[in-house]
């Protein structure tokens, strides 16, 4: 069985697809017992390069665990492409296999990831922490926001949660 630093080694030539066949049994093992490694493989696939944007006034160095770091990489790629997409809102909608990500414009509304199941707790719990959100306090709709700074612009960015049966939904507003 291969150790975190094993798979590590061998993880960007897993998610571009050029892993050796031979290993390709081991990675996929360690992938079903380790669910921090799991989770730097979807934030990999889910977010193709680095950005600049970063919440104001959050310290960068605070949150280093790996596990947590993927999620606030999830969680920020996503509002990312929101303000460059020019989307006035961003909905998060729960789904028995994720959480589906739409981003509207003024005229359509494109359905663009689902979100793997095994991340909807912490993205949401993610998303919650960066507006001054109660996790707690779910079953009633919440409204805060979340100051965003991406290349040298401030974007006050609102985010309102509705309760639903099934989980909540997110609703993301951009002022641009
Ligand atoms: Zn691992």
């Amino acid at each position: 069985m291969l150790n975190c630093a094993a798979f590590r080694s061998r993880i960007a030539h897993y998610i571009s697809g050029q892993l050796q066949p031979s290993e390709h049994d081991a990675v996929e093992a360690h992938l079903e017992t380790c669910k921090t490694c799991l989770i730097d493989v979807t934030a990999a696939r889910l977010i193709p390069a680095e950005s600049d944007m970063h919440p104001v006034g959050e310290d960068k160095d605070a949150t280093r665990e790996a596990e947590d770091s993927a999620v606030i990489k999830i969680a920020h790629s996503i509002i990312l492409q929101g303000i460059q997409e020019g989307a006035a809102e961003i909905r998060l909608e729960p789904e028995p296999r994720g959480v589906r990500v739409c981003y509207s414009h003024a005229e359509n509304s494109n359905d663009s990831l689902i979100v793997p199941k095994y991340l909807e707790s912490p993205l949401i719990d993610r998303f919650l922490k960066m507006a001054s959100l109660s996790s707690s306090q779910l079953q009633q709709p919440q409204e805060g926001h979340i100051p965003i700074r991406s290349n040298a612009t401030n974007y006050d960015i609102t985010l309102a949660t509705v309760p639903l049966q099934d989980g909540v939904r997110l609703i993301i507003r951009i002022r641009f």
